[in-house]
């Protein structure tokens, strides 16, 4: 079963979520944009687990078919592997 998450942050284009980030008080800010070091992705990964905009930060990623880094706890593959899948079924 699934459950619906609706944030006051859900609004198209409003990135306002992205100060309440758990990256937004990181002293080390390039742990988002590891560029291959995987031990500073899996950092980033762990950080964005429980982050309380995740939803709206992917849904940004996504829809900004975002290149570089790690948004929402996903990789710029993983989401290629979404926005693919995503694709497929339409
Ligand atoms: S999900 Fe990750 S990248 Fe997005 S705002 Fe939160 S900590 Fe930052």
């Amino acid at each position: 079963m699934s459950t619906a998450i609706i944030t006051p942050w859900a609004a198209v284009g409003d990135m306002s979520w992205r100060q309440h980030g758990a990256c937004a008080v990181s002293t080390n800010p390039d742990l988002w944009f590891p560029e291959g070091n995987h031990k500073s992705e899996r950092l980033a990964k762990v950080v964005c687990h429980n982050c309380p905009v995740k939803i709206p930060c992917l849904r940004w990623a996504l829809n900004n078919k975002e290149k570089w880094g790690v948004w929402g706890g996903t990789t710029e593959r993983e989401r290629r592997r979404m926005q693919k899948s995503i694709r497929d079924q339409i």
